[in-house]
């Protein structure tokens, strides 16, 4: 399945949550969430009750598009996850933020995960030193990741510091080197979209 190009509030409006997909317009009142609650389409505005399988699905489909993945690479993230010694849903949580490009946002250093996910495929970034451009790279603790000196000059890299400040207990920043280091594994209460990810779990397990 191709990646979705369409606008990204319209994800939001179909999970009927704010999903943060546009960076700094989330936190402002131009976001659509704010103005408009219902789903896009025509017939958006009816509201049916979900069955036990909807509410699934669209648990899934939101952390899906929180973290930008298409369904192959949800299920394959998923799949390891299972074979993770643990609680399933929660080694999904701890792979998806362990991603190089979210690791990029949660670090300050991209708007939105659509951004870092870019900023990595156009090789902004290295990792432990070494060139970096799989935005799916699974890191680890004590990995490092460095804003190429060619790239700190840049427009798009500008105001970072502020950004940053806001960046994770499990991750470290070092504003004169420009870059981040993992710290710790991120746990349950580092993600702060309200998901019950027992129900991806269960919608999997069928
Ligand atoms: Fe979602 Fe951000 Fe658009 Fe609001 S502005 S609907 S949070 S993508």
């Amino acid at each position: 399945m191709a990646r979705y190009t369409g606008p990204s509030c319209r994800i939001c409006r179909r999970e009927g949550q704010k999903l943060y997909l546009k960076g700094d317009r989330c936190y402002s009142d131009k976001c659509a969430l704010t103005r408009r609650q219902s789903a896009p389409g025509q017939h958006g505005a009816r509201k049916g009750k979900l069955s036990g399988y909807g509410v699934q699905l669209r648990e899934k489909q939101k952390v899906k598009r929180y973290y930008g993945l298409l369904e192959g690479q949800f299920y394959a993230t998923y799949e390891r996850a299972e074979n993770m010694k643990g609680i399933a849903g929660e080694n999904l949580l701890q792979l998806l933020e362990l991603r190089l490009d979210n690791v990029v946002y949660r670090a300050g250093f991209a708007n939105s995960r659509k951004e870092a996910r870019q900023f990595v495929t156009h090789g902004h970034f290295t990792l432990n030193g070494h060139k970096a451009d799989i935005p799916s790279m699974t890191l680890s603790v004590g990995d490092v990741i460095t804003l190429k000196d060619k790239s700190k000059a840049s427009e798009k890299f500008k105001g970072i510091q502020e950004v940053a400040k806001n960046a994770p207990g499990w991750l470290e920043i070092d504003f004169e080197k420009m870059e981040g280091k993992i710290t710790a594994l991120p746990v349950r209460e580092d993600i702060d979209l309200p998901i019950e990810e027992h129900l991806i779990v269960e919608l999997y397990s069928k």
